[in-house]
């Protein structure tokens, strides 16, 4: 199976070199535009611990929303079911940082993978840790074994100087007495957590906690249940990719997650994890490179989770 993988790898990097320059990098937050548009990594760790990968896979880049499954992680290990009370668990259906829905829906988001419910999550996480900024980080950096994670300043200075809308949307669950905390404190949180740099590597690794009942692979630590567990991979099936968890479940059908720095990361329980980063978007935001090639990695293995 082991050169299999490689073997696939290497097909799957030949067979997306015609998409190289198709889609656009993320400009509304200037600082992510600055990126290279023309990078490419996939990374694959078997639950055996075993890696496989093709292009950039170690370089660091800003993992912006897939951030979101490690809040939620973090906040679901810290109190539980309780957190669905105040976010919900449906596709949305409309873009990440729409205000309309949250209107007619009283200040309750429809799910913690959109931003204003990871708004919420970052409120919760305020309320729960001492430290959060730095617990968050220790939490990311303990998942992928790897304690050089951090977050990149400029990018987050970058998403508060132009996040006018992410301002709106806290003030507006404010409103509706869905944030508790200081604005401007869930805010900064929330920018930097979207601000961590992360690798394909770092991705595949931290995954593995889902496709491993909720238990850290290389050290056996407990974060989650497997129910817990079972629930968050649901999430990110049905809202992972923006407008485009249907596309994603249709052509892959990997629980996943993207994100507007052109990382995509999706697992299958108890095999694998893999992760994509090409910083060239399509018009709903997702990496056009990586959802092809995760496309053709779930194709040639035969094997969804349907
Ligand atoms: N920090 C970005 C925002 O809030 C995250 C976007 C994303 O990756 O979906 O707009």
């Amino acid at each position: 199976m082991s050169s299999r993988y490689s073997a696939i790898l290497h097909e799957i990097h030949t067979e997306i070199l015609p998409l190289q320059h198709h889609g656009t990098v993320a400009q509304y937050i200037p600082e992510l535009a600055k990126i290279d548009p023309n990078k490419f990594g996939m990374h694959l760790r078997t639950i055996e611990g075993n890696d496989f990968s093709v292009g950039n896979n170690e370089e660091l880049f800003s993992i912006q929303s897939i951030s979101k499954v490690f809040a939620l992680a973090y906040t679901v290990s810290l109190v539980g079911e309780t957190i669905f009370e105040r976010v919900g668990v449906e596709p949305s259906g409309s873009s990440f940082n729409s205000l309309v829905q949250l209107e007619y829906e009283k200040g309750i988001p429809r799910n913690p993978l959109i931003n204003a419910g990871a708004m919420v999550l970052c409120d919760v996480l305020i309320d729960k840790l001492r430290e959060p900024k730095d617990d968050m980080l220790a939490f990311v950096r303990k998942l992928s074994g790897n304690s050089g994670i951090t977050f990149n300043e400029r990018v987050a200075a970058s998403e508060k100087e132009f996040g006018f809308r992410n301002v709106a949307m806290a003030y507006f669950l404010k409103s509706f007495g869905n944030i508790h905390h200081n604005v401007d404190e869930v805010l900064d949180l929330y920018f930097h957590i979207c601000s961590i740099e992360m690798s394909c590597k770092d991705l595949a690794a931290s995954f593995l906690l889902f496709a491993n009942h909720g238990k850290i692979v290389s050290t056996g630590e407990s974060i989650l249940n497997k129910s817990q567990t079972k629930r968050l991979n649901a999430i990110m099936q049905l809202c992972g990719f923006y407008d485009e968890a249907g596309e994603f479940s249709f052509t892959v059908g990997l629980p996943g997650k993207s994100g507007v720095g052109g990382g995509i990361v999706a697992l299958h329980p108890h095999r694998y994890t893999v992760a994509t980063w090409g910083p060239r978007l399509n018009a709903k935001g997702n990496s056009v490179m990586g959802m092809k090639a995760l496309e053709l990695l779930t194709t040639k293995l035969g094997s969804s989770i349907f």
